[in-house]
């Protein structure tokens, strides 16, 4: 036997006796009432009916404040009618508690919610209707002032008042839907200006799309680049940035429809779906009203800003059949409207896709050219305008693609500085234009032009010193050649990489002198040890007046600044004897010298040691390119 049973086995008799007892005082009581006389049985019957109506009243009243206690909606309906509902679901419905009673169940529905019950109902019907424990289900209800309540509801079947009925209890629950749609709201938009951000902005593309393809119509994006927003944010600080972004989404939401999505995509770039076209030319109106819109000067904390934007337009289904391929395509027609200058808008057409896959093709095959000794340094010589003589030569990359022939550095440079090889290009430059001029006459230098870029690494000085120590060429011969650019990314970490550089003698020019900010302020911050005047002034001073008046002004400027002037792009013989006698230092051109090869450089100074060098052209047109 298990040790269980002994246990039961060995008390078998205090049960059993109590047992016994209560059998006997029961059949006790009843032969006690049974013997009773008639009218004194009555009393007692009468007396025992009224304390159990009591009992039953105050049970009532226990569980009507037991009901009305809780902070959840309690209802009992019988097929939709309300039998019963406590004060927490009438103030959650805002009615007095006994116009409840009675009511039907789609009286206190939200319209919203009336298929669902109904469904519901029919479940309950059918007697398939949820349990407890089963999910709870979300309703809408109808308040007393018309608005819709959010509630939760489980519900079971209980007996109640012969017969069976529902009890529903029901929990508000307009708090957690409220802090659900903050975090929805927070996941879709942008924080500083409120507008849809890029997640909610492919998820109104999709439907926008979705509702084209049924109704066959067209779906414009519009892609938006600031212009200009760089430099306000860096020169007047991220908090006037950030209220212009803000400013910049109010004009953009005051100029679309309450039903076009204005998102926000990131920094300084805003995107627009455009929907129900009904004229083609909808989106370049819209465009242009965007662009004036953006135009119009921006005023924060006192300071007049004026920015622009550039627009990029891509069609569905004509220009992409999925929100990747639209964005694409929007992106490719922005980077046509920025090329243009900014504030305009440009709609994407197939060529520019060939464009965007020839730049890949050119990009791949830039890679191959640094491995493949496709690249070569030419040199052009820097002339002194008093003697004519040449003082050094400018270091011009040259890449010779065995398809596609000579490639413009105007052409490739720019994609190398995007695509990030511009770095591991410019060193390649620096390498071998030093080891080169390694060999040339002590007196004579060699510039060599950096990307703005390459000063955004923070070792550039010693990466220059030891290029210098390695190919054995004295600091005093390099100059290097800078574009206003690299002074308005970040001055102080540029200005310190100069100073360093002049340090140890190296020369630094300001180069395309005219095209950029041309701010004074560079000239003054920073002493530059030469100022090359684009040669696009040069050019156009024998037709333009102004052009030789600035030409004019910029060696007088050089001269009080003790800055030797180059005037760039020197073609005529005029030119020259013009910059002669205005005192210009230096002259650089096709008239003085084409870019020319290595070997060539090398003879020109082999021939210079022995011949007249006032004698024009200097360089024998078959030595030049
Ligand atoms: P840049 O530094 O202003 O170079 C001068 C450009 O003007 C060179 O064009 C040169 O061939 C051209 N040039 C000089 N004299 C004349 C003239 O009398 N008439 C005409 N029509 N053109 C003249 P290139 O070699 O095509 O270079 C263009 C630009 O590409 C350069 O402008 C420079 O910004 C960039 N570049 C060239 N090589 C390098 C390099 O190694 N590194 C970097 N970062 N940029 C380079
Ligand atoms: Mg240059
Ligand atoms: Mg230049």
């Amino acid at each position: 036997m298990s040790p269980l049973f002994e246990t039961i086995a060995a008390e078998p008799l205090v049960p059993a006796l109590c047992l016994t007892i209560a059998i006997a005082l029961g059949v006790a009581g009843c032969l006690l009432v049974h013997f009773m006389p008639r009218s004194a049985r009555v009393r007692a019957e009468t007396a025992a009916l009224r304390e159990s109506e009591a009992r039953l009243r105050t049970s009532e009243a226990r569980f009507r404040q037991l009901a009305d206690a809780t902070f959840e909606g309690l209802i009992i309906h019988r097929n939709g009618i309300v039998l019963d509902a406590n004060t927490a679901l009438a103030a959650i419905l805002g009615w007095p508690q006994e116009l409840l009673i009675g009511r039907s169940l789609y009286d206190l529905c939200a319209p919203s919610g009336h298929n669902l019950l109904r469904a519901q109902l029919e479940e309950i019907n059918k007697g398939a209707a949820n349990e407890v424990g089963d999910t709870p289900v979300e309703f809408q209800l109808r308040h007393a002032d018309g608005s819709t309540i959010p509630v939760e509801v489980h519900a079971r079947t209980m007996p109640f008042e012969n017969g069976d009925a529902r009890v529903v209890a029901v929990r508000d629950i307009r708090e957690r839907k409220a802090a659900e749609e903050r975090i929805l709201h927070l996941a879709h938009h942008d924080a500083l200006t409120g507008l849809p951000n890029r997640n909610l902005f492919r998820d109104r593309l999709a439907q926008a799309m979705a509702r084209a393809r049924r109704s066959g119509s067209t779906v414009a994006v519009l892609c938006l680049d600031l212009d200009r927003f760089k430099p306000v944010n860096d020169l007047l600080g991220p908090e006037i940035g950030d209220e212009l972004l803000r400013q910049v989404s109010l004009r953009l939401t005051q100029t679309t429809r309450a039903d076009d999505t204005v998102a926000r995509l990131g920094a300084d770039e805003f995107a627009f779906i455009q929907v129900g076209l009904a004229h083609p030319d909808g989106p370049a109106f819209m465009a242009d009203r965007l662009v004036k819109a953006l135009s119009e000067p921006f005023t924060i904390c006192g300071h007049h800003i004026n920015i622009g934007t550039s627009i990029g337009i891509a069609l569905f289904p004509s220009d992409g059949i999925n929100g990747d391929e639209l964005l694409r395509a929007a992106d490719t027609a922005l980077g046509r409207a920025k090329e243009a200058g900014g504030n305009a808008y440009r709609f994407f057409e197939s060529e520019m896709d060939m464009r965007l896959q020839e730049r890949r093709r050119l990009e791949r095959d830039l890679r191959q050219a640094l491995s493949s000794n496709q690249l070569e340094l030419h040199y052009q010589p820097l002339v002194d305008c008093e003697h004519l003589t040449v003082t050094g030569c400018e270091a011009l990359l040259r890449w010779h693609h065995p398809e596609r022939g000579n490639v413009s550095p105007t052409e490739f440079i720019p994609l190398a500085e995007e695509c990030g090889l511009i770095m591991q290009l410019g060193d390649w430059v620096l390498h071998t234009a030093c080891r080169e001029a390694a060999s040339w006459p002590a007196d004579k230098t060699v510039a060599v032009n950096l990307s703005p870029l390459q000063f955004r690494q923070p070792d550039l000085a010693e990466r220059i010193l030891a290029i210098l120590d390695e190919t054995g060429l004295c600091p005093r011969q390099l100059e290097l050649e800078i574009t206003e650019g690299v002074l308005i990314e970040d001055t102080e970490r540029t200005l310190a990489t100069l100073k360093a550089l002049k340090a140890h003698g190296i020369r630094i020019s300001l180069d395309d002198f005219g095209t950029g900010f041309s701010s004074l302020s560079y000239l003054h911050r920073f002493p530059f040890d030469k100022i090359k005047i684009d040669r696009s002034f040069i050019w156009a001073m024998e037709e333009n007046p102004d052009s030789m008046s600035i030409v004019r002004a910029v060696i007088a400027l050089g001269r009080s600044l003790r800055i030797t002037v180059t005037a760039e792009g020197v073609e005529t013989a005029a030119q020259l004897a013009w910059l002669q006698n205005e005192d210009c230092d230096q002259a650089q051109g096709y008239l003085l010298g084409k870019p020319m090869s290595r070997t060539a450089i090398a003879h020109l100074w082999a021939n210079a040691q022995g011949r007249a060098q006032s004698e024009l052209p200097l360089i024998p047109a078959k030595a030049a390119e």
